[in-house]
């Protein structure tokens, strides 16, 4: 029994690893377990709830078998843990301590194994140098796309939740950011130091500047690369290679969708978490990985130039025209697998025969892409592989195993020595199988059996009563119950043989696939470009099949200052409807019509008709069709949205604050291109609050700002605005009330909704018919008291600002009035001026 805190040797080989690796669990090999140790172990048992035992005295421990062991690693690592993998480097051997090694850390924003990587989506290690001006780099190790770019340090926040890496990497004095529910790592700030991030990106890039990348004159930048490229290359204890560019991208450079727009509108995810009824899942029909990532990635960044936009359009509208063509091209894309993240794997040398089957089954069916893709893409060819594709099918057997260092990977016939060796091998098989009929005859012992077990080799087993008959020349070698072992020189020479042979084809199997890989791995680049045109591709049929499917149609998108729809359709609404109709609605944004108010009882479709209008210009951004007759869209520079009076608990932001901040967001950087979704401002307070700063906001907008904007609201006093500006303009959706009921038309017409039906709806909803006959009664006494605050009264603090001047003068002359040197008749004057000048308002 060992003495409490006497570390054994393995302990203390443990403990000089995990301090390799301190903020990992570390999974330490012993035999066939993952085992943990200490904190790591209670961790585990938590996490994992696997048992915890002891060691010895004082040393929790909690293992995993290592055949099962993916499955745990997942769950860690998934939870924002990192794992550490400890393996044996060599094979124990009695009374010596096995030479151990970390081999691998797997963390979220670094794993490569498919099984831990999100499929349709990047997988970013994100690193950010924050500063006034902070440097944001995103790297995905599992494709090699490597990102960086610069922002104002209030944007940041902003910007990671769109891109929603899987891991960020910070300075560890960082703490001013606000990054809950993240994967963090913390790494030294001298890993973010300039000069040490430049040379560390020259010596990986092996050129002199990154200003060919385009990066020159980036700092903060480059200090958020250095530092993510140095962990990454820690971490997976590589050099990286296919890491071959850094591209610099600029989010002005794209249509901005801030959080709560991108929450608002369902992009990619409904505020729930549920992907299922967002835009996105309309939207992506694209059958390869590839192609999946990339309309994520456009989908949150669409285009602001037309030419590019019209590009886009021109490649979908070739699909578009060719429906045939486009089923043809879908269905081999269908077959194509993840070409990015295997290429990947090759350069990292971490693929076995199937992955390079799998590569050259994709490969093999480039020519009948080329010949399906419209001519006038010829800018997408794939380039010929045939000869790699012969080269692979030639050399491995058409199922190979999972490992690559146990032979049956290479066909026979690749090469002489192998065949002699597998001949040889076979021979010396055939020689013993027939030594067991021979020896049976020899000996006359009819149960003499020939068998082989990895410790002994080849023996001849014979059963007790047969021992009589055992000749001198076999030579003992172990004793079971009812049976001996024995083995004889001429079968050990056989034995010698086959085992020579069979170790000798198994070393030269490998070397072989070995060299298969390297001439697979030259034409990785070329493998790469393929299956960037091929995700483009892909994307474009994409557009094309849903647009022929939802019946969408090609906008016109130019610099034009509007946004004129002709029947246009919520996308995702109209899905969920199935068999009942979606009615179209017409939209005009122009010069003449910048800002609408639209009116209507609740249920009447004023939130789908605001969101389909922003969802179509997003659309129309991404190069797709949309879903409407005819469309005319202006480029807009960004979407803001104030959507619902939704509570953000999580943060712990009251409602209307929460809501006065996004409002407050969109007065102060909306421009004349932006597009303002703005649904029930102000519904968060008390009513004249709420009515007041929805009022003030269109005023702001209409007279400053002059961006186009959707506003939809429950109060009727609101459609006074029309009166204000010329700009403005009154729609509402329609209603026909019909004996007690109210019926939805759901269509937009010109002008103020004359009712709000809300008694209506809440019968719907089933209300008990007492509590529905008494708030009409006290609708009734409410409307008549509301009169009195008739809209005149309202347009009054319009027209003379928020603020009640005159009342600031009054108080201005009274703080001014000297008393003691008034008369007392002057003091009378002084009085009788104030008090008119407070009658006059
Ligand atoms: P509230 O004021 O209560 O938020 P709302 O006026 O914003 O209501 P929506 O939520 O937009 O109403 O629409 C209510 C429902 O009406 C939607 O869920 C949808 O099923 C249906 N709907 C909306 N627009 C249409 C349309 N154009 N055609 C058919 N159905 C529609």
């Amino acid at each position: 029994m060992l003495k409490k805190n006497r570390i054994t040797p393995l302990l203390r080989q443990y403990k000089s690893l995990k301090e390799k690796e301190p903020d990992a669990i570390l999974f330490f090999r012993v035999g066939d377990f993952y085992e943990t140790f200490y904190e790591d172990a209670k961790l585990s048992s938590k996490v994992l709830g696997i048992a915890l035992t002891q060691r010895q005295e004082g040393v929790p421990l909690a293992g995993v078998p290592h055949h099962s062991a993916k499955r745990y690693i997942q769950r860690l690592v998934s939870s924002g843990y990192k794992v550490a993998i400890c393996e044996q480097l060599e094979e124990p051997k009695p009374g010596k301590l096995v030479d151990r090694d970390i081999v691998e850390v797997i963390t979220q924003g670094t794993v490569l194994d498919p099984s831990l990587l999100p499929e349709r989506r990047t997988n970013f290690l994100a690193s950010i140098y924050p500063d006034n001006i902070s440097g944001l780099a995103l790297l995905d190790i599992s494709t090699g796309d490597f990102r960086v770019t610069e922002i104002e340090r209030e944007e940041l926040l902003d910007e990671i939740r769109r891109v929603e890496p899987t891991e960020l990497l910070i300075p560890s004095d960082e703490t001013t950011l606000n990054i809950d529910g993240m994967v963090i790592t913390k790494i030294d700030g001298f890993q973010f130091d300039y000069e040490y991030a430049t040379k560390n990106l020259l010596s990986h890039f092996k050129t002199e500047t990154l200003d060919g990348f385009g990066c020159g004159g980036m700092k903060e930048g480059i200090q958020a690369a250095g530092a993510a490229l140095i962990y990454a290359k820690r971490i997976k204890r590589g050099e990286l290679q296919y890491v071959e560019k850094i591209t610099p991208y600029a989010r002005a450079g794209s249509l901005l969708l801030d959080e709560p727009t991108r929450r608002n509108l369902e992009l990619v995810r409904k505020p729930t978490g549920e992907t299922d009824g967002t835009l996105l899942s309309i939207l992506d029909n694209t059958t390869t990985p590839m192609g999946g990532r990339l309309i994520r990635d456009i989908l949150l960044s669409p285009l602001l130039e037309p030419k590019k936009i019209r590009e886009r359009q021109d490649k979908v509208t070739l699909f578009y025209d060719n429906p045939s063509v486009t089923a043809q091209i879908r269905s081999h894309f269908s077959q194509i697998p993840d070409l990015e993240r295997l290429t990947t794997r090759l350069s990292l040398e971490r693929v076995n025969g199937r992955d390079l089957l799998f590569i050259s089954k994709a490969l093999k069916k480039f020519p009948n892409i080329e010949k399906l893709t419209p001519s006038s893409l010829l800018s997408y060819t794939l380039g010929n592989f045939s000869e790699i594709v012969e080269e692979i099918e030639k050399t491995l057997v058409h199922s190979p195993p999972q490992t690559i260092r146990d032979g049956s990977i290479i066909r026979d016939r690749v090469n002489k020595e192998l065949d002699e060796l597998r001949a040889l091998s076979k021979d010396a098989k055939l020689w013993i199988n027939g030594f067991e009929k021979t020896e049976r005859k020899k000996t006359g012992i009819s149960s003499l059996k020939v068998g082989f077990n990895s410790v002994f080799g080849y023996y001849i087993e014979v059963t007790r009563p047969n021992l009589g008959k055992v000749p001198d020349s076999y030579i003992r070698k172990q004793t079971l119950t009812n049976a001996e072992r024995f083995i004889t020189p001429e079968l050990k020479e056989y034995e010698a043989k086959v085992l020579q042979a069979d170790e000798r084809a198994r070393l030269l199997e490998y070397e072989l696939f070995k060299e298969l890989r390297d001439r697979v791995k030259r034409d990785i680049p070329s493998i790469k470009e393929a299956s960037r045109k091929i995700a483009e591709l892909d994307l474009f049929s994409t557009f094309a099949s849903v647009a022929r499917r939802y019946g969408y149609r090609r906008p016109l998108v130019d610099d034009e200052d509007r946004i004129v729809i002709k029947d246009s359709r919520h996308p995702v609404v109209e899905r969920l409807l199935k068999e009942m109709e979606f009615i179209p609605n017409d939209i005009c944004l122009d010069n003449k019509e910048r800002v609408l108010i639209i009116t209507g009882p609740n249920m009447a479709g004023k939130s789908t008709y605001l969101r389909q209008v922003a969802l179509s210009v997003i659309l129309a951004q991404m190069g797709s069709y949309i879903p409407a007759t005819e469309a005319k869209i202006g480029i807009t520079d960004r979407i803001f949205t104030r959507i619902g009076a939704s509570d953000d608990l999580s943060k712990g932001v009251s409602t209307f604050l929460a809501e006065m901040t996004e409002t407050a967001n969109i007065l102060n950087n909306a421009t004349k291109r932006s597009l303002l979704i703005l649904d029930e401002i102000g519904r968060g307070t008390s009513t004249y609050d709420g009515l007041s700063i929805a009022w003030a906001s269109v005023e702001y907008i209409v007279r400053n700002l002059k961006a186009k904007t959707l506003f939809a609201t429950h109060y009727h006093e609101l459609t006074e605005l029309e009166h204000l500006s010329e700009e403005i303009k009154n729609y509402n959706l329609l209603c026909k009330k019909w004996k007690d009921r109210i019926i939805f038309l759901r269509k937009v017409v010109k002008g103020g909704s004359p009712q709000s039906y809300g008694i209506e709806v809440a019968k719907l909803a089933g209300l008990p018919n007492d509590v529905i006959e008494r708030a009409k009664r006290i609708l009734i006494s409410l409307e008549k008291d509301q009169r009195r605050a008739s809209s005149e009264r309202l347009m009054q603090p319009l027209q003379l600002g928020l603020f009640n001047k005159t009342e600031s003068e009054v108080e201005k002359e009274l703080k001014g009035m000297e008393i003691d040197k008034l008369t007392p008749l002057n003091a009378l004057l002084a009085l009788k001026r104030l008090k008119d000048k407070i009658k006059e308002t």
